[in-house]
């Protein structure tokens, strides 16, 4: 399926000269919405997964829906202060400033195998910190899958020897 009409580009979000990738589009269209899941499923060869890791925010929407599909347990990230229980966290730096990602300390057991989601991949500071905080714990991160990757970014540099799979690149 070609998910490129699904996806809408937004200018000047959030912020002037921006061009925001939109899925909204893809996830209120049924078909879509189930084929971008298996399509996501199908990237994945060779590996029995264990758990699967989702990015606060959006990596929460795709993450649960392919880890029931791969019989897998789901984990999320979140930015920092917004999860309950005890965490270890990872510091990354944004344009300007810096953000912070945190997993829960008892997420991942030592040697499972973990798929890392999100949305989107830009600049690669967000997935690369949670590849950092799933190995922290002990987890193989076997793949990163995004619906985007936005390669004019170079994103792929900070995920140097890591499987990076996208349903569209841009
Ligand atoms: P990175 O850390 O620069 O790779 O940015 C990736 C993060 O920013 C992901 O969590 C995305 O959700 C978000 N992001 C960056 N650009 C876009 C976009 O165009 N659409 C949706 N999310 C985006």
């Amino acid at each position: 399926m070609d998910f490129e009409p699904y996806i809408r580009d937004i200018e000047n979000f959030p912020k002037p000269g921006v061009v925001f990738k939109d899925i909204t589009p893809l996830l209120k269209d049924a078909k879509a919405l189930t084929a971008a899941c298996q399509t996501l499923c199908d990237m994945i060869v060779k590996h029995d997964i264990d758990k699967v890791v989702g990015v606060d925010s959006r990596g929460f929407i795709f993450a649960p829906l392919i880890a029931s599909k791969l019989n897998a347990g789901f984990v999320p990230v979140r930015k920092k202060g917004k999860l309950p229980y005890t965490t270890i966290s990872e510091s990354y730096e944004l344009e300007y400033g810096e953000d912070t990602l945190e997993i829960h300390t008892d997420a991942i057991q030592k040697g499972e195998k973990v798929l890392v989601h999100d949305d989107v991949l830009a600049t690669g500071g967000t997935a690369s910190a949670v590849c950092k905080l799933v190995e922290k714990l002990g987890g193989e991160v076997v793949q990163c899958n995004f619906l985007i990757h936005l390669t004019f970014l170079n994103g792929s540099n900070k995920l140097n020897g890591y499987d990076i799979k996208a349903l569209l690149e841009y």
